[in-house]
């Protein structure tokens, strides 16, 4: 009989392990993809579907085009995940596996932050995409970028959204009639990377971008249009672009398999404290950020270690906890920082001065992973 492997979420963890698996075993393994979604959006496109660089409709990935040897890809909602037998429930039946890889990411907590559901928020598609038709509109007052908890996805996107706003309002004419503020619960921008953190708070200062490090927005009043702070400030605002605290889904919780909010496992090999069951990607605690390249990696490292065990062959790669992220900077300019989490004593992270080529590269890094998960067009959606 073949090897059933499970795998929950089709994301950036789960596409990268299930085409891994695809390319090296075929149709020798029995994978069932599971995911609630229709498509995929990439992270860094909701920025760009805010700030009316592109449309959702562009960025958006279907899942009918993943289509992969050895692999089944199924529409359906994980409703319960019994870690000891490897049996899912989903609202459409159940599914028995051998191996079974968590990699349902990160939800958002609305109710965690009183008032955050009357305000807008940009880290769901569908708040992005309210935003693409709210910030056109807007010519006046003061813009309040908060985060409401940490860890969050992508550490350096509320900096970059802040960048990119002033560049919506400066290209419309209206930017001397508006104050942007940024509320983040880290003491820097980028803390694993001191130079990075350094050049966006030069870039915030240039701008007259007011950055207030280590503060978290607690409650919202959209009536009263103030921001609660966790030192108990008040912060008013005209518009307000939320970061929702993240928690683990809560099937995952239910399952017992999250502690202090995040699945542990081991952070070289993803193995969780069940036989047999991984986590990758943002629902795992790893010690590295909560970013796709890191989810890559994680599921890269995961891949391996199957692909040795069920060609007999070896033990596979141990995650590395190194990734390159890539920044906006305004003005069409892309910074890069190469973060390394493991390899020392505490993490590093090398910094490549922000430059309009590096778009190029930014680009490419979208364009190849829309080819090898969907076969698509390189161009489409990876910006
Ligand atoms: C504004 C923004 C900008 C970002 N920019 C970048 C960037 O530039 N670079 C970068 O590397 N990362 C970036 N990220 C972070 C990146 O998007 C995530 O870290 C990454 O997608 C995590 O991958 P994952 O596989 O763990 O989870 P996800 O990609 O979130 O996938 C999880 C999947 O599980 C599915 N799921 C969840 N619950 C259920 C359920 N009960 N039943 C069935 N399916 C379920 C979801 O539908 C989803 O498809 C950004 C994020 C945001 C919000």
């Amino acid at each position: 009989m073949k090897t059933r492997i499970t795998v929950l979420g089709a994301g950036f963890g789960g596409l990268e392990l299930c085409t891994l698996l695809s390319d090296a075993l075929g149709e020798q393994v029995a994978i069932t993809l599971i995911d609630q979604c229709d498509a995929f959006v990439f992270g860094y496109s909701k920025l760009d579907v805010m700030f009316g660089r592109t449309t959702l409709d562009a960025v958006r990935l279907p899942y009918r085009h993943f289509t992969k040897p050895g692999v089944r890809l199924l529409r359906e909602t994980v409703t319960a995940i019994d870690p000891l037998t490897k049996r899912v429930i989903t609202d459409a039946g159940q599914h028995d596996a051998d191996i079974l890889v968590i990699a349902l990411g990160a939800d958002y907590d609305f109710a965690a932050t009183p008032g955050l559901v009357d305000v807008d928020e940009f880290y769901s598609v569908a708040g992005a995409a309210r935003l693409h038709h709210v910030l056109p509109g807007f010519e006046r007052g003061h813009v309040v970028v908060g985060v409401c908890g940490a860890p969050y996805k992508c550490p350096p996107a509320p900096s970059e959204c802040v960048l990119m706003l002033h560049d919506m309002l400066t290209t419309r004419g209206v930017r001397e009639q508006c104050e942007i503020t940024l509320v983040l619960p880290l003491p820097s921008p980028v803390p694993p990377s001191p130079e990075t953190s350094k050049a966006l708070l030069a870039a915030f200062a240039e701008r007259g971008i007011r950055f207030m490090p280590n503060r978290r927005v607690t409650a919202v009043s959209a009536a009263q249009r103030v921001a609660m702070l966790d030192d108990g400030s008040e912060l008013p605002f005209d518009l307000f672009l939320g970061v929702p605290k993240h928690r683990a889904p809560q099937v995952v919780e239910a399952a017992g398999l999250a502690e202090d909010g995040w699945v542990p496992v081991n952070p070289r090999t993803l193995q969780t404290k069940f036989t047999d069951v991984y986590a990758v990607g943002d629902i795992a605690n790893t010690g590295t950020p909560k970013a796709g390249v890191f989810a890559e990696g994680e599921a890269k490292a995961v891949a391996t270690a199957l692909i040795a065990r069920l060609r007999g062959d070896g033990e596979g790669r141990l995650y590395d906890g190194a990734g390159t992220c890539y920044i906006e900077f305004g003005g069409g300019r892309i910074g890069r920082v190469d973060v390394d989490f493991f390899s020392g004593p505490k993490p590093t992270g090398t910094y490549h001065e922000p430059d309009v080529a590096l778009r190029e590269d930014k680009v490419r890094f979208g364009a190849s992973r829309i080819a090898r998960w969907f076969g698509g067009s390189p161009g489409r959606s990876s910006r």
